[in-house]
């Protein structure tokens, strides 16, 4: 399963993982599209700055999404505005098409070849309700509130969905997310920047301003977590709710294909199209859930194909893949200090980080820098219980939930032959739950399905062959492996005789 980024992927470029102990200004963990923003910001301003990334620069949800930057919100400017007010809907907005401008002109100072457009964004009502019409009026009123250029139109021409009413947002822009990022790690190696793939942080010690790793330490007066959520336990995580949304892209048939991001606001997809070599493919994103409910998922890239098929002249499906993300309570990101004044926080981005990311890299550079935040609207240490306090209650009663009864109520065989090839299943082995993954040579990997995060039982996700936790969206490879989330270690191996 790969993103369609990947057809224009730098695979040669490659980091080294590190190899001996080191000390830098500013530790970055991860490299995606906030851990590399940050660096270069950083080395701007003659920061010495180390980026350490488990993976590989760009695969994790950067590579995986769909690479288009708005200075909206794709759950909209009218909750910002109803749950905060009219002053915050203007800051969101001005941040984030700064965000576009920095990104814009960082594509042009350095040559960065992304396939970076502007391009109109639509919100696409194809057969709306009464309710559907008030809310796009008011996201209309809201979007002119944040000073964008907002339109209502009738249809979109050249978009062969039927769309009675759509919002236009004009001047938006799209890019190849992996190939930007990738990118811009270039230009941090170039401008002194130490890059590190294969390198999963294992540990920070706060207090000794340490990162450990398997081959070395670092040694750094700030630390960066732009792991997409931060790791080990941190009390952020509890007002986030982590999901999962899957992509799939096709080649498309035909001369004229319609340019711009497209939400259709049916059940929400977001499409766009690709140009690569002499090819156009269409992408199509959506069917999203919470992590960790993906049992019966392998339905989902069916779905997104059907819908394409449905609407559009489409070719060969070539690609398939999936990302997560983590929305926030209150409806904005935690961007700035976390508990402790030297480590520095970017999440709950929901779907909206690749602007949200460059906004981090601003904030965070600007405190590292000068010691004073750049907006306080993000700081992670606010209290906002009076805008949080419904959705923090609802995720948390679901956790506690998953915490306390799913270890004994999971779904649960009590024979390995019920778990078929290509398939995970907890069983119940002589009274103990394993999580039991048979490959498809019919060898039997077996974990144990406990959550090492916060101890929650971990479910199968039978789209992406992982192991998924529902509490705080920890995923786990077959072999147990850490994929993504706040854990920092793997499910532990069991034996199965
Ligand atoms: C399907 C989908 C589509 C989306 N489309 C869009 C879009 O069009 N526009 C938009 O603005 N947003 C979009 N988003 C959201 C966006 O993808 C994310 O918010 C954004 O990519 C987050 O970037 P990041 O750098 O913070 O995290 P990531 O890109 O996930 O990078 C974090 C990195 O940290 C690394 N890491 C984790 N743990 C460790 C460790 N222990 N040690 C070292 N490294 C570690 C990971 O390997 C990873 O590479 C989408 C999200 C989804 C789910």
């Amino acid at each position: 399963m790969t993103a369609i980024w990947n057809l224009a992927s730098l695979e040669d470029r490659r980091y080294p993982a590190l190899q001996s102990s080191l000390d830098v200004d500013v530790a970055i963990i991860g490299g995606g599209v906030t851990g590399l923003s940050t660096a270069l910001r950083l080395l701007e301003k003659r920061k010495k700055v180390a980026v350490l990334e488990a993976r590989q620069v760009g695969k994790g949800s950067t590579g995986n999404s769909t690479g288009n930057l708005y200075a909206t919100v794709s759950q909209g400017l009218r909750r910002v505005r109803a749950t905060w007010d009219d002053d915050t809907v203007r800051e969101v907005v001005a941040a984030r098409a700064a965000a576009l401008d920095d990104i814009e002109e960082r594509v042009l100072r350095y040559s960065i070849d992304c396939q970076f457009s502007r391009r109109p964004l639509y919100s696409c009502l194809p057969d709306p309700d009464d309710r559907q019409q008030r809310d796009l009026e008011a996201e209309y009123e809201a979007s002119l509130l944040g000073g964008l250029h907002a339109k209502l139109v009738d249809g979109v021409a050249g978009l062969p969905v039927p769309v009675q009413r759509a919002l236009f947002l004009e001047h938006q822009a799209q890019y190849n997310p992996l190939r930007y990022v990738q990118e811009l790690a270039s230009v941090v190696a170039d401008q002194g920047g130490q890059v590190f793939e294969h390198t999963a942080v294992l540990d920070v010690d706060a207090g000794e301003g340490e990162v450990s790793t398997r081959s070395g330490t670092v040694t750094a007066p700030h630390i960066v977590f732009a792991t997409h959520t931060p790791k080990g336990v941190n009390l952020l995580q509890a007002e986030m709710e982590p999901s999962r949304e899957y992509g799939v892209a096709a080649s498309l048939r035909g001369e004229s294909h319609p340019e711009g991001i497209f939400w259709l606001l049916d059940d929400f997809h977001s499409v766009r199209t690709y140009r690569y070599q002499d090819q156009t493919y269409l992408v199509v994103i959506g069917e999203k859930h919470q992590t960790g409910q993906g049992e019966a998922g392998d339905g989902c890239y069916g779905n997104l194909e059907s819908y394409a098929r449905e609407h559009f002249d489409v070719g060969t499906f070539s690609h398939w893949w999936s990302a997560q993300q983590y929305k926030s309570a209150d409806q904005l990101p935690y961007i700035g200090r976390s508990a402790h004044d030297n480590i520095y926080v970017a999440t709950g981005f929901g779907a909206d980080g690749l602007a949200w990311g460059e906004v981090a890299a601003r904030n965070i550079c600007s405190l590292i820098e000068t010691g004073h935040e750049s907006s306080r609207l993000f700081n992670p240490r606010r209290f906002t219980p009076l805008k949080s306090a419904k959705s923090w209650a609802a995720l948390n009663a679901k956790v506690a939930k998953h915490l306390t009864t799913d270890y004994f109520t999971l779904d649960k065989v009590e024979d390995l032959d019920l778990v078929l090839a290509g398939e995970g299943k907890v069983v119940n082995i002589d009274g103990d739950k394993v999580a039991v993954y048979r490959a498809p040579d019919n060898t039997l990997i077996a974990l144990s399905p406990v959550c090492p995060h916060m101890k929650c039982a971990v479910r199968w996700n039978a789209a992406d062959l992982s192991w998924d936790c529902p509490c705080h969206g920890s995923r786990f490879a077959t072999d147990g492996s850490v994929i993504e989330g706040p854990a920092y270690g793997p499910l532990t191996r069991l034996e199965v005789r």
